[in-house]
């Protein structure tokens, strides 16, 4: 349910519609919004009737929500949101990138790719330090030293780093040496994981599951705004279906249809969502034509000899032209990034 006050409702209107929200027993969301000041509520079972709210100073209507997912939706807060992820914006009008090895492998890997990504203008650094792979025998990553390394590329050339996080035990951590934590699809559905990170500011990089669909995913995101953290990103990587010739299939039509029905911004991962590096380039435009916020993607100075995802990974050359061709798309897009009407 979403109470709605007028435009300009006062501090002292806000907090009174608040407290009679706890008092019932339920939540209040407090959501900012240019056009209105709207109070969601969260936590109730059974419907509640819009006459607790209606007689309250400031309050001009009372709407039920009939989507399992609330403060995520769109018709909770209509405004999209732009999350900051240390001074660079995800949903305003610039595409941003995020590129990096599947795996920090050692210093001089890290040290070397972060370079790339810098000359590349891409703004952020991505590397696994903590892996949670689908084999116990795989390469785990290299964790705590590779966090270490991770944040000395990162100083070096002022990239911000997107980095895994794999279980509530390492949160902390890895919550210490990232700009942006990445929830893997392994972990959408790890709910003490999404709820911890709810409890903390630090924007959060939401991965979908393989096999979720796109209300699960915005559900997943749901839990981590319940608790109060309103910085997610939500990013599609593809999905399990039949077709083999691909390790995934990217479902590029959750990009228009989550901006329709959410807030939050959405990017695209074309090295997952294709396991080919040979096929990341024109998916990822695709990704970026159909209006997505931003990419993740692979890049190794020697995708041969990667520890892991080398075949996905894009070479140099191949990485710096497709981002120069990115950057083109962008100009003739005119990303307002409002939804049709
Ligand atoms: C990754 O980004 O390296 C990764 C493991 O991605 P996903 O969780 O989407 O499989
Ligand atoms: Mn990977």
């Amino acid at each position: 349910m979403l109470i709605l006050l007028k435009k300009d409702a006062s501090r002292i209107e806000i907090e009174n519609v608040k407290s009679h929200v706890l008092q019932l027993g339920f939540t209040p969301h407090e959501i900012p919004g240019v056009q209105r000041v709207a109070i969601g509520i969260t936590g109730n079972k059974a419907k509640v009737s819009p006459d607790n709210f209606l007689s309250l100073s400031g309050v001009v209507d009372v709407v039920s929500v009939s989507k399992p997912f609330k403060l995520v939706s769109r018709d909770f807060k209509p405004d999209k949101t732009i999350v900051n992820v240390g001074g660079v914006e995800f949903g305003g009008e610039e595409i941003q990138i995020i590129a990096g090895p599947c795996s920090v492998e050692s210093r001089e890997q890290i040290l070397e790719i972060a370079e790339l990504v810098k000359e590349s203008g891409a703004k952020l650094l991505r590397g696994g330090a903590f892996k949670p792979r689908s084999s116990p025998y795989a390469f785990q990553g290299l964790k705590l030293e590779g966090l270490e390394y991770l944040k000395e590329a990162a100083e070096k050339t002022g990239l911000k780093v997107v980095t895994e996080v794999k279980d509530t035990e390492t949160l902390s951590a890895v919550a210490e040496y990232s700009d942006l934590l990445q929830i893997g699809a392994r972990n959408m559905y790890n709910f003490s994981l999404l709820e911890k990170i709810g409890e903390m500011k630090k924007p959060v990089l939401l991965k979908r599951g393989f096999s979720s669909t796109i209300e699960e995913l915005l559900m997943a995101a749901e839990y981590i705004l319940a608790r109060g953290n309103y910085n997610v990103i939500l990013c599609e990587r593809g999905i399990r279906t039949f077709e083999t010739y691909t390790r995934n299939t990217l479902d590029l039509n959750a990009v228009p249809l989550i901006k329709k029905l959410s807030h939050l911004p959405i990017i695209v991962d074309p090295s997952h969502g294709t396991g080919a590096w040979d096929l990341v380039p024109p998916m990822a435009q695709a990704a970026v034509a159909a209006g997505a916020d931003g990419l993740i993607l692979e890049v190794h100075t020697h995708p041969e000899k990667a520890f892991s995802d080398g075949y996905q990974s894009l070479s140099p050359k191949t990485y710096l032209s497709m981002i120069e061709k990115i950057r083109k798309l962008e100009l003739v897009l005119e990303r307002t990034n409002e939804v049709l009407a």
